[in-house]
């Protein structure tokens, strides 16, 4: 069942989702080479709970952490460790809250200093494809329409692989909620948008293969020909005639820059 949301309840998930922003935005402060993604993961839970809100997953289906910090193969789901970062990685850190009754949950892949050339293109066009998912949620589209947009941005003009187990999801006063959003479709198929809905639109973007696998850990999902992957995620209430994007990237773009992470001349 889907959950529509009145205009004070999308208020409030504005709330929750710039608060998502702003931690992804410290995280961009502080991410560097001999940082580990424990320390970013201890970081950011802290901000969260300064700020008055609770992190979404921490103890979601028993997931241990505030954050799920993906380096390099590792495309959502890693779990936080004490290993150094190093230059030329890449790493996503995926985060959501819980304020005033509502969730807000994001995404955002950061290089650490110099990435190649061809990963920063798949930072690049994923986060390009999140943009052209997002121009198809408007009232009155399909589901489809944002997965077509993605995938024929990612995989038909890039040759990437567009993960097929995990998906984007509504979101509200549970993290998940109606309808699934999947990175991949057919145009004019899937769920009607409609005003009042708020989804989460998250292209995984594989360099290489589509497919993955789960690490030993349960958790952790990888590719399956160990090539890196990205990811970004907005929220974004439906409306008519254009997106509402409750999240927001420009703070983390400004911090990324100013802390000599260079990739995204976005
Ligand atoms: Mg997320
Ligand atoms: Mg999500």
């Amino acid at each position: 069942m889907i959950h529509y949301k009145t205009k004070e309840e999308i208020e409030l998930m504005r709330i929750s989702s710039l608060l998502v922003s702003h931690t992804l935005a410290e995280v961009a402060k502080i991410v560097r080479p001999g940082i580990s993604t424990f320390e970013l993961d201890a970081y950011a839970e802290q901000f969260i709970r300064d700020n008055g809100a609770a992190p979404s997953f921490k103890g979601y289906q028993d997931f241990p952490f505030a954050c799920c910090i993906s380096v390099n193969d590792a495309v959502v789901h890693g779990f936080p460790t004490k290993d150094a970062l190093k230059d030329g990685d890449i790493v996503t850190v995926d985060v959501g809250v819980y304020k005033n009754g509502f969730h807000g949950d994001s995404a955002y892949t950061f290089a650490i200093g110099e990435i190649g050339e061809d990963v920063k293109q798949l930072l690049h066009v994923t986060k390009e494809s999140l943009y052209k998912g997002i121009e198809k949620a408007v009232h009155g589209n399909r589901v489809g329409d944002i997965g077509y947009a993605v995938q024929n941005h990612t995989e038909k003009q890039y040759g990437y692989g567009v993960v097929r187990d995990l998906v984007g999801h509504g979101l509200g006063r549970k993290i998940h909620e109606e309808p699934q959003v999947p990175n991949y479709g057919k145009r004019g198929t899937g769920a009607k948008l409609k005003e009042g809905m708020v989804i989460a639109i998250e292209p995984m973007i594989n360099m290489g293969t589509k497919n993955v696998y789960h690490d030993k850990d349960g958790w952790t999902v990888r590719t399956e020909d160990g090539k890196p992957a990205a990811h970004y995620e907005h929220n974004v209430a439906i409306q008519k005639g254009k997106p509402d994007i409750l999240s927001s990237f420009s703070e983390i773009e400004v911090a990324e820059k100013a802390n000599g992470n260079l990739c995204s001349d976005y």
